[in-house]
């Protein structure tokens, strides 16, 4: 497979063509962004630890029957995937207070979320990803009412299989955010799930193991990817 024009650069990925039809390449970049892109920073390796993790997550979610766009990696930092028609949503679900909820509403950080919480975000950088609703997402055409709730029917899906998983290997899945494209007719999991989009705390100890170990400079952030890239995908292995 050939890799073609660049379709798209975002904070942390770049999406190519390439000469198959219908296929695009991701690749992971070193770079790291917080607060809106306030924080950036360019940290060796980290490309590749965020592209392991999310092919061993999706290829551990398609064998749990969730459809996802994930074909294969090329290179520890370059994934072949099936193109999607992304829906501008950024979906978090929440199973511990942390982050925005605590910022903005009375939780406690800590706080058990149980059933889980489900945020969903418009993907909209010059609006600041601001929340929306179910209303204002069928008035803004963004997803169909059928597509809202298959979307969030998989999102809780994907959320109980993550936190199995990651329980398994001693750690909490707090909160962590996905979006979703369309293939035909059928929603399916597209981007990445990585320690950039999820929210992780050691169990034991209550440490960070993600990108707030960046945002807020709580230690060695490179560090912290490569232990928790291990942690993951040896749990991922055994599945
Ligand atoms: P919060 O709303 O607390 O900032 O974020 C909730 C969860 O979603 C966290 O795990 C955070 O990393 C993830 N998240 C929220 N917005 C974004 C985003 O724009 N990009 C990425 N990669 N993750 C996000």
């Amino acid at each position: 497979m050939k890799q073609k024009k660049l379709l798209y650069a975002g904070k942390a990925k770049s999406v190519y063509h390439t000469d198959v039809d219908r296929k695009l390449i991701v690749e992971f970049r070193d770079d790291i962004t917080a607060f809106d892109g306030g924080k950036k920073d360019v940290l060796m390796n980290k490309g590749s630890y965020n592209a392991e993790v999310s092919a061993f997550l999706f290829e551990y979610l398609m064998k749990n029957g969730v459809k996802t766009h994930f074909v294969s990696m090329i290179d520890p930092r370059h994934m072949v995937v099936r193109e999607l028609e992304m829906i501008p949503l950024e979906v978090i679900v929440r199973n511990v207070a942390a982050g925005s909820i605590v910022r903005n509403y009375p939780f406690k950080e800590g706080t058990k979320l149980d059933p889980p919480v489900i945020v969903i975000d418009f993907k909209d950088d010059a609006r600041h990803d601001p929340m929306l609703n179910d209303d204002l997402i069928v008035a803004l055409k963004l997803a169909s009412p059928a597509e809202l709730k298959k979307i969030k029917k998989v999102a809780l899906k994907i959320n109980q299989l993550l936190f199995a998983l990651l329980a398994a290997q001693g750690i909490t899945l707090v909160d962590f955010k996905i979006e979703f494209g369309r293939q035909g007719k059928s929603i399916c999991l597209g981007d990445e799930i990585s320690m950039d989009s999820m929210r992780l705390w050691d169990k034991k100890s209550g440490e960070s193991l993600d990108k707030d170990v960046y945002r807020f400079e709580k230690g060695d952030v490179m560090a912290t990817y490569n232990r928790v890239a291990q942690r993951i995908t040896k749990s991922a292995k055994k599945r």
